[in-house]
């Protein structure tokens, strides 16, 4: 069970981005070191420039790098009510990992907790 926000998703998108790139790059030791006048755009480019944000990065920053907002915003959306959340909690995996998880915003998180306690 683990709190999703844009901040929580900023502060993970370096290391996401190693995973979800790390076999497509094919590359032996060490796939994201690049030398100078490599190009900044490429995967390994990319994940140096989130590295150097540090482990706080303003979101803002992670997607002028990356070229959209799917890293900072993905998650925040309500499984349950389909809308968007500024914070949501995903249930049953971890975060990005797990394919049965649940990701809910607090109002369906009420509403199940008030029907729950409603049987017992
Ligand atoms: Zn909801």
């Amino acid at each position: 069970m683990e709190i999703i926000t844009r901040q929580a998703n900023a502060n993970r998108a370096a290391e996401h981005w190693a995973l979800n790139y790390a076999d497509d790059l094919g590359l032996s030791n060490d796939p994201f070191l690049i030398g100078p006048g490599e190009d900044t755009d490429s995967p390994a480019g990319i994940h140096k420039r989130l590295v150097a944000l540090g482990p706080t990065p303003k979101p803002a920053d992670i997607d002028n790098i990356i070229g959209n907002k799917s890293w900072t915003t993905g998650q925040l959306q309500c499984d349950e009510c389909k809308r968007p959340a500024k914070a949501t909690v995903e249930i049953g995996g971890q975060v990005h990992e797990d394919q049965q998880s649940s990701t809910l915003c607090v109002r369906c998180i009420r509403k199940a907790l008030a029907l729950l306690e409603a049987t017992l």
